[in-house]
C-alpha cells in the first residue's frame, strides 16, 4: 500500500510504500495500479508501537472483570458495594483484578463469603501472585476445606478446575491496534510450549494482529526471602552458555543488586534485560550502564500508583523510584511497556506518565526523572529483540506503521491514543479510526 502526505518524526514531508517491509519512502509516489492509497493529510507517520512487557491472556481475561483496586476501589465498603451488584461471567464466576490490602486488608475467604456468600469469586492481587476465593468458589475447584481461599497461581489443580472463558483475544488485538501497537512482547515467567504455540497461530490466523513474542524460557522472578546469588549466576550462565539473553525481575533494590552481582559474575549478553526496574539506588546506575543490560520499565505506575508508593515508601527513597531520566543521563539502555493488565494498557498514558510523572491525586513523583515526548515515544519504538534499538520510517525497516492525525508538535504535546488515525501490520490495514 501506499501512505501519501505523511510528515516524518523529524518534521520531513514524504510518501511511504509499504508491505512485509517499508518498500520506498520518497517525494510525490504515484500509485501502482490496484494499489491500496491511504492519505495521512499531513499527520505524522511513525513505526508501529511495541509494547515490550505483557501479559497477553492475563490482559484478554481481564477485559470481563472487575476492577478492585486503588484509585477506582479504595475502601471496603466499595469494594463490598461493587462485588454484591456484580454479574457474573460466562464461566458462571464474578472475577476482580487489581486488589490491594489498602482497600480491606488481606482478603480472605470469609471476608469475601460476606459480600458475596452464593456466587463463586475469584479476586487477584495487583501483583498478579495470588487469587482470594471464596467458599462457593472453593466449593467448585475442589477445595472446600482450605483455610482462607488465598491461593498462588501455581498451586496445582485448582485453576484448571475452572472453566475457560471466551479469552477475548480478538477483542484486545482490536484495542491494541486502536492504540498504534503493532507488536508484543509476552513476559509471562510460566508459559509453555503450548500456550506459545497457541497465542503464535491466534496472530497468524488474524484473530490477534500484533506481532508476538515470549520472554520464556531465559526469564526469572525473583523474591526477596530467596535471593540466592549463587544459583541465580549459574542460571544466567546456562542461559549464555545457550547463547540465550536473560530477563530478570527486579522490583525491590534487594532483587537488582543480586541481578547486578550474577550478571557480573557470569558475564553479560549484550540482549540480556532487567524487567520493571522499579526501585534503583543511586549507585546502581553507573553497574546498569556498564553491563550493557536493557531495563524494561514501566513510568504508567508512577501515575497508577503514585500516591501508594509515596504513602508505603520512605521519603528518601521516592528518587529511586521508577527512574527514567537518570537512567538515560547515565547512558544505560531503556526501553518502556505497560505490563498490562497489571499497568493500564494505553502506551500513550505512559508516555504521559514518563513526561510528567502526577501521581492519582496529582502530586508529582520523582520530578527530576521526567523525559520529553519525544524520548517517551522513541521507547516504545524500540525492535522487539533489541528494545532500545528504536526502528525508523525507512526503506527496509519492518512494514508495521502508526499513522496519526497531528503533525509531530501537536502530536508530542497531546500524546493522547485518541490521534492513532490507522496502523498498519506488515503493510496492512490492522485498524483505521472511522
Ligand atoms: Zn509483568
Amino acid at each position: 500500500m501506499l501512505i501519501q502526505r505523511a510528515t516524518l518524526l523529524g518534521g520531513g514531508r514524504a510518501d511511504i510504500r509499504v508491505g512485509a517491509q517499508i518498500d520506498e519512502v520518497g517525494q510525490r509516489l504515484p500509485a501502482a495500479r490496484g494499489e491500496d492509497v491511504l492519505d495521512a493529510a499531513g499527520g505524522t507517520v511513525v513505526p508501529g508501537l511495541y509494547d515490550h512487557h505483557v501479559h497477553l491472556r492475563s490482559a484478554a481475561s481481564a477485559l470481563g472483570s472487575l476492577v478492585l483496586g486503588p484509585p477506582a476501589i479504595a475502601t471496603k465498603d466499595q469494594l463490598a458495594q461493587t462485588l454484591s451488584q456484580a454479574v457474573p461471567g460466562s464461566d458462571g464466576w464474578i472475577r476482580g483484578i487489581g486488589y490491594h490490602e489498602s482497600v480491606a486488608g488481606d482478603l480472605d475467604r470469609a471476608a469475601l463469603d460476606a459480600m458475596v456468600p452464593c456466587v463463586p469469586v475469584r479476586v487477584q492481587h495487583r501483583s498478579g501472585a495470588l487469587w482470594i476465593v471464596n467458599s462457593a468458589g472453593l466449593d467448585l475447584v475442589g477445595l472446600p476445606e482450605h483455610p482462607d481461599g488465598r491461593l498462588r497461581p501455581t498451586d496445582r489443580g485448582w485453576s484448571e478446575a475452572i472453566p475457560r472463558r471466551e479469552r477475548g483475544l480478538a477483542e484486545l488485538s482490536r484495542r491494541l491496534t486502536a492504540f498504534g501497537v503493532t507488536g508484543v512482547t509476552d513476559a509471562t515467567p510460566d508459559l509453555d510450549a503450548d500456550d506459545m504455540t497457541e497465542l503464535l497461530m491466534e496472530h497468524r490466523c488474524g484473530e490477534f494482529r500484533p506481532r508476538v513474542r515470549f520472554l520464556s524460557p531465559g526469564k526469572k522472578i525473583l523474591q526477596d526471602d530467596r535471593l540466592d546469588l549463587d544459583a541465580l549466576t549459574l542460571w544466567v550462565g546456562g542461559h549464555h552458555t545457550d547463547g540465550r539473553p536473560v530477563a530478570v525481575h527486579c522490583v525491590t533494590a534487594a532483587q537488582l543488586v543480586v541481578t547486578i552481582a550474577a550478571l557480573r559474575a557470569a558475564g553479560s549478553h549484550p540482549l540480556d534485560r532487567i524487567e520493571h526496574a522499579a526501585v534503583v539506588p543511586e549507585d546502581n546506575l553507573a553497574d546498569l550502564a556498564d553491563l550493557g543490560v536493557t531495563v524494561v520499565t514501566q513510568p504508567n505506575f508512577v501515575a497508577e500508583r503514585g500516591d501508594q508508593y509515596v504513602a508505603d515508601i520512605p521519603p528518601a527513597e521516592h528518587a529511586q523510584l521508577w527512574r527514567l531520566a537518570s537512567l538515560l543521563k547515565a547512558n544505560v539502555r531503556v526501553a518502556l511497556s505497560t505490563d498490562m493488565p497489571f499497568g493500564d494498557p494505553d502506551p500513550w498514558a505512559a508516555m504521559r506518565a514518563a513526561v510528567n510523572r502526577i501521581t492519582p491525586s496529582g502530586a508529582i513523583l520523582g520530578a527530576n526523572e521526567c523525559v520529553s515526548a519525544r524520548e517517551a515515544l522513541t521507547m516504545f519504538l524500540g525492535w522487539p529483540e533489541d528494545p532500545c534499538r528504536a526502528r525508523g520510517v525507512a526503506a527496509g525497516q519492518p512494514g508495521d506503521l502508526c499513522v496519526l492525525t497531528e503533525p509531530p508538535e501537536a502530536l508530542l504535546a497531546d500524546l493522547d491514543a485518541a490521534g492513532v488515525a490507522a496502523t498498519i501490520i506488515g503493510g496492512r490495514v490492522a485498524y483505521a479510526a472511522r
